[in-house]
């Protein structure tokens, strides 16, 4: 399967990439939904990880909000590991047009990949609501409590899509746009079980859609092939000739 998806990479000339939340756990992002974290954080904060990232804490419990923010989402920052190397040098070398990510930690950039569409925000992306200031994400990871702006004094937010947040429609317009107009997709280290990928893939019109996780899910038959390994190293066997 992973020689006949390295061959029609070969002959294609705008691959899309899509990242999912495997390929940002290889390089070291917490997964909070893993079973064990799931345990662990309903103990110690009374409420699961949606509940803690939703647009009801970050309003009415600020507190609660940037305690949690703090300790489990910006406290360790993962690093672009070998899946992110091997994509930027694909679009380096021509082939990767676009790069679509659902993850939050701005791993794309960092890796030194362009045209990039982050359609659940950036950490490292932070702003005051009042005046627009923007901040390090160190800035929030250094302030007591709730981080306020030097400005305004307003509470100053992370540039992420809170649950129950709406999505920008312009990112998931130019995310279709770019999946209509690839030649491959690879959607990397996520099933196509939710409905915002769904929305985004069903934009595709080609045979060349390519899903790469963990393990066998039901979804898997919308895909044209399915490769069932680690990102990093299906991604780093289709660029070592890059
Ligand atoms: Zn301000």
């Amino acid at each position: 399967m992973i020689e006949k998806v390295k061959s029609m990479l070969e002959e294609s000339k705008r691959v899309v990439c899509i990242m999912g939340p495997e390929a940002m756990i290889e390089c070291g992002a917490v997964d909070l939904w893993a079973p064990d974290n799931l345990f662990r954080i309903e103990k110690t904060y009374g409420k699961s990880p949606e509940e803690m990232l939703s647009a009801g804490e970050i309003t009415t419990r600020k507190v609660y909000f940037y305690d949690f923010y703090k300790k489990e989402v910006i406290k360790n920052l993962p690093q672009p590991g070998p899946a992110y190397t091997a994509i930027r040098n694909l679009q380096d070398a021509g082939k990767i047009s676009e790069v679509i990510s659902f993850n939050i930690y701005g791993l794309e950039y960092r890796a030194g990949i362009h045209n990039v569409v982050e359609l659940a925000g950036s950490v490292y992306v932070n702003y005051c609501p009042v005046c627009k200031k923007l901040y390090p994400v160190d800035y929030l990871q250094q302030s007591k409590s709730v981080p306020l702006c030097e400005e305004c004094k307003a509470s100053i937010r992370p540039n992420i899509r809170l649950h129950s947040e709406k999505v920008q429609n312009n990112l998931y317009t130019q995310a279709s746009l770019a999946c209509r107009n690839a030649d491959m997709v690879l959607v990397l280290g996520m099933t196509l079980s939710g409905s915002k990928i769904r929305y985004v893939t069903g934009h595709y019109e080609g045979d060349r859609l390519v899903v790469v996780h963990k393990e066998p899910h039901y979804t898997d038959k919308y895909a044209d092939y399915v490769i069932y390994m680690p990102v990093k190293d299906v991604m780093s066997y289709l660029a070592e000739d890059y």
